[in-house]
């Protein structure tokens, strides 16, 4: 057995044992035999203290300038990206991502860190006029509180940056619960903010499971603020708690996106970015492709190129050259996903190519899977999967491929494969989701641009961009009537 370490908490700028004194042992999803280390597991006694830290740290990361701040998290940005290779193989040995995709959240996260290290110089209110005569009026932008941060497996790297990094520069104290599986990673990626010179207590990491200490984070009369990516239904259960106990919250939860394709697009474009869209990082996106209506007229010739481009895809362990499709992240998504596709065949999909399960090292091994001639009655068209599996549709025209787009309780993104502008244009305005893509495939995101469903994908304030200050500031009128005599 290869254990190489127990890492702990990260509380009032101490690296602590849980009081529990029980521990995670962490395995790698490509070779489960490999154990990668222990993490601590947390108790609610131990989100109590970290909240605490919290808020002792709160005023005087308040005081110091926002430039100060972003100061901070440029060193945090280049200490990552010095890193960026030992955190981005932890990741791939955590949770199964090819290494050039860990390592491509790594330096994401520089860049977002940057990108708020430069929102510290950018303006933090505006002057209003006021009706009084002589009077300045002022809208002022102040930090929200303390912020809980929970976040998920699949983007173990830039998700809890790109809620950790605007929290601190706008004057927040965090404390961070990542997922368990990847604890390992949270804890490298925590030591990054310690080494660029964080004050004490002002990001706090508490390992462990969501089950156990989620409900204090989301309720403690000292936490002002939750932000949340995972699943839907612990999504809803914070919404709840949230608005029982009067936090601040937002949630970015689950897609089921669609994309869209047209009998003038480029079908070579479209079935790569398709295939591309549902397959990478193994289908872990919560913006995976997980659908594709597809014109009549060229749905058997899409169908070809979908299958020849999923033939391209090799399959093995993420650390290796050449693999182009790791492992899910644990025996919990082997099972999810082969389900899926289990009831995709018992519900009469046809499954056009993959479908199965592969042995290399005992790891969580699954074919790219594409199912053909699906309906909107099978639950491998309505459910998220979260795994590499998409469904084609045939659709007799673009007006039902956008219905059928719509047809979900989902809303985070869709993609539209078109030369034609009407129809682009169209489907920006009426396709029900957060974030569209036109001729591209529907994952992606860039720091400066806001990030984020409508309908069950999300709640709250977008994440990203300009978005963040909406969640982890509060605006505060300032009247100011200089003329006392
Ligand atoms: P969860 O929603 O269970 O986990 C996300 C985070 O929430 C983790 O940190 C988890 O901790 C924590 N958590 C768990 N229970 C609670 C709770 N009661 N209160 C507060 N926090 C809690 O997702 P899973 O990892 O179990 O994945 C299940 C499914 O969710 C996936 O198959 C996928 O469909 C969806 N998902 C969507 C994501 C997205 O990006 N939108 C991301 C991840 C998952 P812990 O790890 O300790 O359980």
């Amino acid at each position: 057995m290869n254990v190489v370490a127990n890492y702990l908490n990260f509380i009032g700028g101490e690296w602590v044992s849980a009081s529990s004194g029980e521990t995670h042992e962490h395995f790698n999803p490509a070779k489960p035999s490999e154990s990668i280390g222990f993490t601590t597991v947390s108790t609610v006694g131990d989100v109590e203290k970290a909240v605490e830290a919290a808020k002792s740290a709160a005023a005087g990361w308040k005081a110091m300038s926002s430039v100060n701040r972003g100061e901070i998290l440029r060193k945090a940005a280049d200490i990552l990206e010095e890193r960026a290779d030992d955190i981005a193989k932890t990741a791939t040995q955590e949770m199964g991502k090819r290494f050039i995709e860990t390592k491509g959240e790594a330096l994401r996260g520089a860049s977002i860190l940057r990108y708020y290290a430069q929102e510290g110089m950018r303006k933090k209110g505006e002057v209003l006029p006021s009706a009084a005569n002589g009077t300045t009026l002022l809208a002022v932008r102040v930090p929200v509180g303390v912020v809980a941060a929970i976040t998920p497996w699949n983007f173990p790297i830039a998700i809890p940056i790109w809620k950790i990094a605007p929290a601190l520069v706008f004057g927040n104290p965090v404390v961070w619960k990542p997922g368990q599986e990847t604890g390992i990673t949270a804890a490298k990626v925590t030591k990054v903010f310690e080494d660029a010179g964080l004050p004490a207590g002002v990001l706090n990491l508490v390992l462990g499971r969501g089950s156990v200490v989620g409900d204090v984070l989301t309720t403690h009369k000292d936490v002002a603020a939750v932000t949340f990516t995972g699943s839907n239904a612990v999504g809803q259960n914070i919404a709840k708690l949230a608005t029982e106990h009067g936090k601040k919250f937002q949630l970015e939860l689950g897609g089921k996106n669609p994309a869209v394709v047209l009998e003038d697009a480029n079908l070579d474009l479209a079935a790569r970015l398709v295939v591309e869209g549902a397959m990478k990082q193994t289908g872990q996106r919560c913006t995976a492709t997980s659908r594709a209506y597809v014109e009549a007229s060229i749905y058997d010739e899409f169908v070809e190129k979908v299958i020849e481009n999923a033939k391209q895809i090799t399959i093995g362990d993420g650390l290796q050259d050449g693999i182009t499709m790791g492992p899910v992240a644990s025996k919990k998504q082997f099972d999810t996903v082969t389900g899926y596709i289990q009831k995709g065949k018992d519900e009469g999909a046809e499954l056009l190519y993959g479908g199965s399960t592969l042995d290399i090292d005992g790891g969580y091994y699954i074919e790219p899977t594409i199912f053909g001639n699906a309906t909107h009655e099978m639950t491998i068209v309505n459910e998220e999967i979260f795994g590499p599996v998409v469904a084609l549709m045939k659709v007799a025209d673009y007006n039902e491929a956008l219905e059928k787009a719509n047809n979900t309780i989902y809303g985070l993104s869709a993609a539209v494969f078109t030369d034609s502008l009407e129809k682009a244009f169209h489907f920006m305005e009426n396709s029900e989701v957060g974030m569209v893509q036109i001729n591209g495939e529907t994952g992606g995101a860039e720091p400066q641009a806001p990030f984020g469903g409508t309908k069950a994908s999300g709640q709250g304030p977008k994440e990203q961009g300009q978005s963040a200050a909406e969640f982890f500031t509060t605006n505060k009128t300032v009247t100011i009537n200089p003329f006392t005599k």
